[in-house]
């Protein structure tokens, strides 16, 4: 049979289709296939034959969905957050249990970090006692003299100093633009032009970069003198230097509050002594100000970026695991914070008070300790929860759903096997390719096997659920066409587990490719298919996550269907917003179910054309799942991204059912947040997943007066079902010092958090606001940023000084970056799909994704293999940096490039690409030959690099110069004047400059 099929059957011979549902089956009679089998489920028309398992046939299709609600009684769950997560409990004391200690469990020691994992407390913490500040938020204010400014080293050597101004009273950057002011700097280029003060776009190349001045004051305050012709200082470049010389070398210590930790960009190892690790928590001040005026007059975002279960490098443990026995774990009576290193002990250690609340709270017995003479309790440093950061909790059932422990979780495979995804290989690549994945499923011990659960559906505009229960000899798939009123029309065999029906799930995978290999359905349903899902999520009555193929515009006939919006024309109009919202309600309200049932929603799309990414994105967006996008998939070129994207997304660590809660000392509150979530209420967020790559980006504003003593405090509680179905909680807390003062806040921020959450905020009010409107008021409260700085910070200088705070000065560079980003300022070409794609990616990423993402880190690889150990230094994001005869590589984190200058020499095309002639270089080649040269290996092994340190895989692309490619590539050089109109940095500096002094005048 060719023509298309009908009814969703497959075209091609299926194997065994067990019953299906259409409306011309009405007139038929029950379908011969209701003599097959005890699981199979034969709907005709409005007669049901219905499977013994599921007792009495009903008679109708709405019996048999009735019965299968019946069936979920027990399964029937709250849409509302986790109880007991914030539940009041009666006493802290144990109720009527003698006291039994500590449930501390001291076993082996630790597995070390493989895992991401928390280990079994082992006993004492093998660390050193904090060192300045053994209890730092009741301890004294931090020392008077900050800490040695970071990153402010001496000059570098190779580093040319032209111009030297010392101005010992201004702790600033001091960068001069346009013409010399009298009686300021002399420049030492060609004196300045008339009419330049409008600051016009400079010229490519007309900037030097050994003009720049770089020069340090003690060490501490740098002062750049910049003006037309003689630029460049390359602040970002150097910036990321000095702090990798400055910082790696030694532990980062989190003891000491207020301490800004070293740049994403640096490697560096972290001792946890009572704050969290910067691979957990990053803060945009950590400084905060004392009052909600100076914080308001800076502007400057009080926030955090957290990644709760962020995987720590291999040489770091995962934080502890602390059982705290049958009432769960102590927390005070009133705020409900959890047991911190910041809880004071008093009464001899019979009753603690809250450093966020000041309640006090019984200590109960089976958790007294007597304490030292400072007030300490003497067991203080073998509990984590007394000395660390971050570590996490045993929860009991007080914290399950229904008071019930969870099941282990389940994985559902949904795969769309229309025209377009069998046609482009997908469907093919995805089932030869989860024979094996199903081995690395998640689990918290490698030697054991995994707990989750695994079931499969295909789809076009009907789905396909299959049987593959151990104890058949073959799968059997049964077909839900009524896809207005979506079941599951089998529970037993449906979510099984790998090794016991390994034959018949393999058999399965063999058969999905045959069986629609001659398919010319082209249409497809969505909703349909996440409904289907989450109702066998809710009949096995477990969390899980779905794995969905998708290819189109869901345009057939069913809930969710959608039509193509797309209009360009909107672009750049006050309409724009409604392309980024969702174009129908149904998939929000579908969420919401999902979050909570804890089903997690992973979508790979592979679209060749518009599919509507931002309405299909809602729920996996708002579960906490992942969205990845291949354009024009094709076997050949993208296989590799896809596979290793998808082991990667199977394999990666999880919490399901999760909610996360923010608490915060007096003063301040956690006011809004930003990432893949949902949120019903004001302080929950709720995530039906939680993986290692997901950060939450919380955003504090005061309620009170803070104070200089005792700082601030952040306490981040995630209560979430791990990957083998135990219900932890995982806490991370953060000190941060207040200042009264405006200098010292601008001291301490860190300019990559900022953005990061600026990039956040920007691209939500994208949905309620013109691009321009968003655009401007970032500049502008970047603007205020700088220009509070100016006024109140720095020693009066001439207006034609630019002047930013040591800490601020990549701001700028940065903020261009954003602004011009695909999301903020498309270029003509720039698809909508592209945009809601992007706009959702960010909204989850970590600082150091977003700092690459940003502004691509570009690497000369230079002719001799000469840094066995250390990466090339990289430049600066701008084609004058371009040597026609060199080699460069550059990320994004998304993207990666080998640009291949014109002149290379032969050597180096011979070394790289085992060809000795430019013209001979193949630019559709994704991966490097594999040649045995120091060279080959060296640039080999920086591309494997960068490939690991990233949650998603970079292609390869070789952009030869003046190739068509190059234009791609062009584009991510984001310090220059790009093709559609977004500025160069030098201009956009001249522009931010000229906006602060509007504000300041
Ligand atoms: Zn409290």
């Amino acid at each position: 049979m060719r023509g298309p099929p009908t009814s969703g059957t497959p075209s091609a011979p299926a194997p065994q289709v067990y019953g299906h549902y259409k409306q011309s089956d009405a007139q038929n009679g029950p379908p011969v296939s209701q003599t097959y089998t005890p699981a199979a489920v034969n709907l005709s028309g409005t007669q049901a034959t219905y499977s013994q398992q599921f007792g009495a046939p009903p008679t109708s299709v709405q019996q048999v969905t009735n019965q299968m609600a019946g069936m979920q009684v027990g399964a029937a769950l709250p849409t509302t957050a986790a109880p007991g997560y914030g539940k009041k409990t009666k006493n802290s004391l144990p109720p009527s249990r003698p006291p039994t200690g500590p449930q501390l469990s001291y076993g082996a020691p630790p597995p070390q970090a493989q895992s991401g994992f928390p280990n079994q407390y082992p006993g004492p913490v093998p660390h050193q006692p904090p060192v300045s500040q053994p209890s730092p938020f009741h301890a004294a204010p931090p020392p008077a003299g900050f800490p040695p400014q970071p990153g402010a080293p001496p000059s570098p050597a190779g580093m040319p100093v032209t111009q030297l101004h010392h101005q010992s009273m201004s702790q600033a950057n001091h960068v001069s633009l346009g013409p010399a002011q009298p009686g300021g700097m002399p420049p030492t280029g060609p004196p300045p032009q008339p009419g330049m003060q409008g600051y016009p776009p400079q010229q490519n190349g007309s900037f030097n970069s050994r003009d720049h001045t770089h020069h340090s004051n003690s060490g501490a305050f740098l002062k750049i003198t910049l003006h037309k012709y003689s630029l460049f200082f390359s602040p970002k470049i150097q910036v990321i230097e000095d702090d990798k010389a400055n910082k790696s070398g030694e532990p980062f210590t989190t003891g000491v509050r207020g301490q800004a930790p070293p740049l994403v960009t640096t490697n560096f190892q972290v001792r946890d002594q009572g704050n969290a690790s910067p691979h957990f928590v990053r803060c945009t001040a950590y400084n905060m100000p004392c009052t909600s005026d100076m914080a308001k007059q800076s502007q400057v975002p009080l926030a955090a970026v957290i990644k709760p279960l962020a995987t720590l490098p291999a040489d770091e443990a995962p934080p502890y695991l602390v059982d705290h026995g049958e009432s769960g774990p102590i927390r005070c009576n009133r705020c409900k914070a959890y047991m911190c290193p910041y809880m004071q002990f008093i009464e001899g250690g019979r009753r603690f008070q809250c450093a966020f609340c000041s309640c006090v709270t019984e200590v109960p017995p089976h958790y007294f300790q007597h304490l030292d003479h400072t007030g300490k309790r003497v067991d203080c440093y073998e509990r984590p929860e007394l000395s660390l950061g971050s570590y996490e909790f045993l929860a009991t059932v007080d914290y399950c759903k229904n008071n019930k422990v969870p099941q282990p979780p389940a994985f559902i495979f949904l795969i769309d096997v229309s025209y377009n995804a069998v046609k482009s290989g997908m469907v093919g690549i995805v089932c030869q390719e989860l024979k094996t994945l199903l081995d690395y499923l998640p689990r918290e011990n490698p030697e054991v096997e995994s707990n989750v659960r695994v079931g499969f559906v295909t789809y076009n505009k009907v789905l396909h659920f299959y049987n593959v229960k151990s104890t058949l000899a073959q799968p059997q798939m049964m077909v839900v066409s009524d896809v207005a009123d979506m079941f599951v029309p089998l529970l037993d065999g449906f979510l099984v587990s790998v090794s016991e029906s390994r034959v018949v799930i393999e058999s399965l995978l063999d058969k999905i490719p045959e069986m629609f290999a001659d398919t010319r359905e082209t249409e497809t349903v969505f909703a349909p298919v996440i409904q289907a899902g989450l109702d066998a999520l809710k009949a096995a009555d477990c969390a899980g996550k779905l794995f969905i193929f998708h290819t189109s515009l869901p345009i057939a006939e069913a809930p969710g269907k959608l039509k193509n919006r797309e209009d360009k024309k909107l672009v750049g109009t006050d309409k724009e917003k409604s392309l980024f919202q969702p174009q129908v309600s149904f998939y929000g309200n579908l969420a919401k179910e999902c979050v909570a049932q804890g089903c997690c929603v992973d979508l790979f799309l592979f679209p060749n054309q518009y599919v509507d990414v931002a309405t299909l994105a809602v729920v996996p967006v708002s579960t906490g799942g992942s969205v990845y996008k291949y354009r024009y998939f094709q076997a050949q070129t993208d296989q590799e991204r896809f596979l290793n994207d998808l082991r990667r997304d199977v394999q990666k660590q999880m919490g399901f059912d999760a909610v996360m809660r923010v608490r915060t000392s007096t003063g301040i509150r956690a006011t809004d947040f930003f990432g893949s979530f949902y949120m019903s209420n004001t302080t929950d967020v709720e995530l039906a997943g939680l993986d290692c790559d997901k950060t939450v980006t919380v955003e504090f504003r005061h309620d009170d007066k803070l104070s200089e003593e005792t700082g601030a405090l952040i306490q981040c509680a995630v209560l979430y079902t791990s990957c083998n179905g135990q219900r932890r909680l995982r806490i991370h807390n953060m000190a941060v010092n207040c200042c009264a003062q405006l200098a010292d806040l601008y001291r301490n921020c860190e300019t990559d958090t900022i953005i990061n959450f600026f990039t956040k905020y920007a691209y939500r009010s994208m949905l309620s606001s013109p691009t321009k409107t968003v655009r401007d008021s970032l500049v502008n409260q970047c603007a205020q940023i700088l220009a509070c700085y100016r006024k109140n910070c720095a020693s009066p200088s001439s207006a034609g000084q630019l002047i930013l705070p040591e800490c601020m000065k990549l701001l700028p560079v940065y903020l261009n970056c954003v602004l011009k980003s695909d999301v903020l300022h498309p270029a003509a070409d720039t698809s909508l799909d592209d945009r809601a794609y992007l706009r959702q990616l960010v909204s989850a990423m970590d600082v150091a994704e977003s700092h690459v993402f940003f502004y691509p880190r570009l690497l000369p690889l230079v002719k001799s293999p000469q840094y066995d150990s250390y990466l090339p230094v990289a430049v600066r994001d701008s084609e004058e940096r371009l040597s026609k005869g060199g080699l460069y590589l550059l990320e994004t984190g998304l993207h990666l490039f080998l640009w291949v200058g014109a002149n290379a020499q032969q050597e180096l095309l011979q070394n790289v690409f085992g060809v000795p002639a430019f013209g001979q270089i193949d630019p559709n080649m994704t991966s490097l030959p594999v040649l045995d040269n120091p060279y080959s290996k060296k640039l080999r092994g920086i591309v494997e690099s960068f490939r690991t340190q990233r949650p998603r895989y970079m292609k390869l692309l070789v952009v030869k110069q003046e190739d068509k490619l190059e234009l791609i590539f062009k584009h991510f050089l984001v310090e220059d004047k790009n093709g559609c109109g977004g500025a160069s940095y030098v201009d956009f500096l001249c522009h931010m400059h000229k906006e602060i002094r509007q504000l300041l005048s």
